[in-house]
């Protein structure tokens, strides 16, 4: 499975913004983001309007694709899947993205960070509706239950994985058995669950042209 494996705080620095790629260490004074602000060199003054719109749809598309761990190629394949379905394309696909399996262990408390999640669930720590699976891009369904596997409860890494589970909130569309480890996808998530200020329609501008 191809994956993104550079320094992941420049991808931050790059889109000039916080990315939340690290976890807990993205809300300390180490945030190279707020450290020391963004990548030098993207002024743009020479730029003709018609280069700076595609700049800002391109970086968008890009802070999308970080935030969320997905490579270019997924990450097309998402948007026409998004733009066949009724309603706004760069909502639809927000809430596509939203529906990831290793998104919603991420968004469960069970991991620091969607990167972390995303190698959890490869490692097979998680099932849904009962059964393990380990596919990270698995789009989550209305009233699927994704659960701790219970061979996982007892590691070292789990119990703290665990405690912070205790200290996060689920959006209101998954409903978290903390007791348990689990979540039941109670709805779908919409606009308003996605928590990072995209501006999707510069996404669906991007892929329009
Ligand atoms: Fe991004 Fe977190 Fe690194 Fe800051 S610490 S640059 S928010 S990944």
């Amino acid at each position: 499975m191809a994956r993104y494996t550079g320094p992941v705080c420049r991808m931050c620095r790059r889109e000039g913004t916080k990315l939340y790629l690290k976890g807990e260490r993205c809300l300390t004074d180490k945030c190279p983001v707020a450290r020391r602000g963004t990548v030098p060199g993207q002024h743009g003054a020479a730029q003709s309007r018609k280069q700076k719109e595609y700049w800002m749809q391109l970086r968008e598309k890009q802070k999308a694709k970080r935030y969320y761990g997905v490579l270019e190629k997924q990450f097309a394949t998402y948007f026409e899947i998004a733009d066949k379905k009724e309603g706004q394309t760069g909502e639809n696909l927000l809430c596509l993205l939203e529906r990831r399996f290793d998104n919603i262990v991420y968004r469960m408390g069970l991991a620091e960070s969607r990167k972390e999640a995303r190698q959890l669930v490869t490692h097979g720590h998680f099932t849904i509706n009962g059964k393990k699976a380990n596919i990270p891009s698995i789009i989550i369904k209305q009233g699927d239950v994704i659960a701790l596997a219970s061979s996982s409860r007892d590691s070292e890494k789990f119990k703290s994985l665990l405690e912070l589970m205790e200290t996060k909130t689920a959006p209101k569309w998954l409903e978290v058995d903390k007791a348990n480890a689990s979540a039941k996808a109670i709805a779908l998530p919409s606009r308003e669950d996605v928590d990072f200020p995209f501006e999707e329609h510069l996404i669906v501008e991007l892929y329009s042209k």
